[in-house]
């Protein structure tokens, strides 16, 4: 019996449950993958309670992917990179080994042809969150050589900037502003890392305003990691401009599976877990 689940707060849209509880029956795993919506005062005793129930593993998602470190006995190398964990495996003596399955589910999601096209090329992240320290370092890794984060906070993001410089030495990284109008002329990719667009509160809101994509490069991609709504205001609007798109259905796919992979030891089932996941939006 394996017990599984994900800890962040809120949690109303959170589709992994039927994407792992999925998974689990595919491969004939007796368990089950729970939500644990987790205030701030509470993460410890949530943490707490996962040991004691002797639980296999469990997800880290928002707000908590970088606060979640203190925690951690172990932190496999790249997370440690990004300082940020999204995975967490609980040995059978209550040890916890982080994870971070944002970095390789954000970069398999880009079509093949797409990610060598980026080679050299700048880019620009909306947002320097737990998620956005995944997808900075994935896309230095990916051989960009010029990134530009934007914050409605830039000095919170300073320490990113620090770690991202520290391990990619020579690559340019700048924090700016984030305002509504920003320019995106020579810029190859733009990822919105913000909750800014959501499934609640900001669903039809996009992080930066439609003349800002209209200053995207022609064969700009834009890729926005919210999954729910799968297009956001955000996606419409490149749409509107035929660019390329992704959205965040793949990736939340690709790092779920990497996730199981760690729990259950075995190869994960990719497609059950996209068709359930897929299932969701119709
Ligand atoms: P997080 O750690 O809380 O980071 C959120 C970032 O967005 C922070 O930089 C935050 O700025 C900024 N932000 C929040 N509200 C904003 C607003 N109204 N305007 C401008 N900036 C704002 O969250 P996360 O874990 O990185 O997740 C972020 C989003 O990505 C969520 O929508 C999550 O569902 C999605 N996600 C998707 C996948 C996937 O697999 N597709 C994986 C991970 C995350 P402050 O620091 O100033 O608060």
């Amino acid at each position: 019996m394996i017990k599984l689940g994900v800890i962040g707060y809120p949690l109303a849209h959170s589709l992994s449950p039927t994407m792992h509880n999925t998974a689990l029956k595919f491969k004939n795993i007796e368990g089950s993958y729970v939500v644990l919506e987790t205030p701030e005062d509470k993460l410890a005793d949530t943490i707490e309670y996962m040991k004691k129930q002797k639980f296999r593993g469990f997800n880290v998602t928002i707000p908590y992917k970088v606060d979640i470190i203190k925690f951690i006995d172990e932190i496999d190398n790249l997370a440690k990179i990004t300082g940020a964990v999204n995975a967490v495996v609980i040995s059978d003596d209550g040890k916890l080994k982080g994870y971070n399955t944002d970095i390789s589910g954000f970069i398999n999601a880009i079509p093949k042809e797409k990610l060598d096209n980026l080679s050299g090329k700048k880019a620009t992240v909306l947002g320097t969150g737990g998620a956005a320290r995944a997808i900075c370092s994935a896309l230095l890794n990916a051989d960009i050589n010029d990134l530009t984060l934007y914050a409605r906070a830039p000095a919170k993001g300073e320490d990113l900037k620090e770690i991202l410089m520290s391990n990619f030495v020579g690559a340019n990284i700048s924090i700016k502003q984030l305002e509504e109008n920003i320019d995106l002329s020579d810029i190859a990719i733009l990822v919105n890392t913000t909750p800014v667009g959501m499934y609640g509160k900001s669903e039809g809101q996009s992080p930066v305003s439609e003349s800002s994509i209209a200053t995207l490069p022609v064969n700009a991609i834009v890729y926005d990691i919210i999954y729910r709504p799968k297009t956001t205001k955000l996606l419409e609007y490149a749409q509107g401009r035929n660019l390329v798109t992704i959205d965040g259905t793949e990736m939340l796919v690709l790092q779920g599976a990497k996730a199981l992979e760690y729990w259950i030891e075995q190869e994960p089932p990719v497609d059950a877990m996209r068709e359930a996941l897929n299932s969701c939006f119709v």
